[in-house]
């Protein structure tokens, strides 16, 4: 038998393992890569195996960093099933028509600009049509259940705490005469939190397969980051500021929701200040996926049970408002009174939060909140790693506003958390392969495992195949290619700076010709070129080495 690391492999995104039997090929998770240019031109890329061998997919959850290659997949000829459990397949069903939407606009928008240079038009990666053709494959499974795929694979899905309807997938898999049972974590969520049970411990795994996003980060509790939110909110409206989320369309907007309505429920004393602040829900997908939620309860902790029990509806305070059409988003960026706009996506690379941002991050009296995981290379990982100027909509940004990063809110278990869940196998897996994180979480969870639990665990760092039968690891090498292309993008945007500090400059009427010119812009001129100095330096010790 043999696994294939094909995703997650290098970075957090693009989940994809390929496991190989003598009698049977199938996929854990195909999901999108999402992050820096380089590493979204992987999603382009004609996939390591034929689609129309592979068998069926065994999908952790929804989000399309696991599922979003599957249109892409059955557009090359897979026909097999899809097995996940029931809520994932209503919400991938909706994330995969809504991605499908975006690539749609991309394409559109990049031929409009490409086609008056004269240069080639591009097909998007797949269309909403594609998207939707993907539903017939959806073969539910009940969380707990041992389900039989043929009479040589077995499965159980476990509830992963981390959205809606994520599994944590026990395999037992007959091979060249024995059975080997695998684990795959999925993506594994945090302990206690509002609304989802925590992670089912597993007991037992010859091979485990297991995320790390969180791996070198302790985060606050939820409940601690509730009281954050709230907090900034107040503080940001009182001020006549309005506060901007970027959140992921499902999970992260229903859990700020139902940390507001909690709000609501429990103090009175502040219903009037928050009566005055209207909260909107920015993103059609978001007000989709709420529906889901809403008719899904038996996934929810007994906590929420109990209130659907008593009559109360689920995700619902006085003055929550979906807003819908395109009007009803720009009218938002035109009404000055303060508020709160909850808006995806997750780390503003895309959808309607950039025009959010675009109007907000550089004014004072805002403040930005960022709740969920910002990989490398995107918009919201400069905001919170403090860069001052970033580029949205192709336009250059200053940071004015006030930025938070509310951890608790995340979806991921931090290093506590996972190592409380590794702590629940009674004996060590042969092997531990970490994936899902970034190069310093994967190491120093690695580290960490060993020293307080005392088990070797692989980190893979690149797209690499591991034979079982021979113990032997093979790496495949995209890594450095990705870091080139990385490198140039970040050249290219040094210039950019350059040339819009030059433009800004030259705007002022009379500056530039002027006697006194002022010496902090040679400065700020002269600071951008070490950058740029910097960047090429880098780049060239990549090429030499
Ligand atoms: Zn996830």
């Amino acid at each position: 038998m043999k696994i294939k690391f094909l995703g997650a492999a290098m970075s957090v995104t693009g989940s994809c393992h390929l496991v190989t039997t003598d009698h049977s090929k199938f996929l854990l998770d195909c999901g999108l890569f999402q992050g820096s240019e380089a590493l979204e031109e992987l999603n382009y890329q004609a996939f390591d195996f034929d689609p129309a061998e592979i068998d069926f997919i065994l999908l952790s959850h929804a989000h399309v960093d696991h599922c979003g290659r599957i249109p892409l997949l059955v557009k090359q000829g897979f026909t097999g099933k899809i097995y996940c459990t029931g809520a994932t397949a209503e919400i991938a069903d909706i994330m995969l028509q809504d991605s499908g939407n975006i690539h749609e606009m991309d394409a559109k928008w990049i031929n409009k600009r490409t086609s008056r240079s004269g240069q080639r038009q591009v097909q998007p990666l797949y269309t909403e049509e594609d998207a939707a053709r993907c539903s017939q494959y959806f073969f539910p499974v009940a969380y707990g259940q041992c389900f039989e795929i043929n009479s040589r694979i077995k499965i159980r899905l476990n509830e992963a705490g981390h959205i809606l309807g994520a599994a944590i997938i026990e395999m037992w898999i007959e091979d060249s005469g024995k059975t080997t049972k695998l684990v795959y974590s999925g993506d594994i969520g945090a302990v206690n939190q509002r609304m989802l049970n925590d992670p089912t411990l597993i007991a037992a795994a010859d091979y485990l397969i297991m995320e790390t996003t969180y791996g070198d980060r302790a985060h606050e509790t939820q409940q601690e980051s509730g009281k954050r939110f709230l907090e900034i909110i107040f503080k940001t409206v009182a001020r006549g500021g309005t506060v901007v989320v970027p959140a992921f369309a499902l999970g992260r907007t229903q859990d700020l929701i139902h940390e507001l309505e909690l709000f609501y429920d429990h103090h009175e004393f502040h219903q009037n200040q928050l009566d005055k602040v209207n909260v909107y829900v920015d993103s059609p997908l978001a007000t989709d996926a709420t529906a889901i939620f809403r008719k899904n309860a038996h996934y929810f902790n007994d906590a929420i049970k109990e209130r659907i029990k008593n009559g109360e509806e689920l995700f619902y305070f006085r003055n929550l408002n979906f807003t819908k059409s395109i009007d009803q988003s720009k009218a938002l960026n035109e009404n000055a009174s303060p508020k709160v706009i909850i808006s995806s996506s997750g780390m503003a690379d895309a959808g309607r939060v950039r025009h959010h941002l675009k109007h907000y991050l550089w004014k004072p009296k805002s403040s930005i909140i960022f709740v969920g995981y910002q990989a490398e290379g995107t918009t919201g990982r400069a905001i919170i790693s403090g860069e001052k100027y970033v580029r949205i909509l192709r336009e250059r940004i200053h940071v004015s506003a006030e930025i938070y990063f509310l951890e608790g809110f995340s979806a991921h278990a931090d290093k506590n958390d996972l190592l409380k869940w590794l702590s629940g196998f009674k004996e060590k897996p042969k092997k531990i392969f970490l994936v899902h994180g970034e190069e310093e979480a994967k190491k120093t969870f690695a580290n960490t495992v060993k020293r307080i639990l005392g088990f070797d665990c692989t980190v893979v760092e690149d797209v690499s195949e591991y034979s079982l039968d021979d113990d032997a690891l093979t790496v495949d090498g995209i890594k450095e290619r990705i870091d080139l292309k990385n490198q140039i993008n970040k050249l290219k945007d040094n210039l950019g700076d350059i040339h819009d500090e030059l433009d800004n400059l030259l705007a002022i009427p009379g500056v530039a010709m002027s006697e006194a010119f002022p010496d902090e812009k040679v400065e700020d001129l002269e600071a951008l070129t070490r950058d740029l100095k910097k960047t090429c330096e880098e780049l060239k010790i990549m090429i030499k080495n």
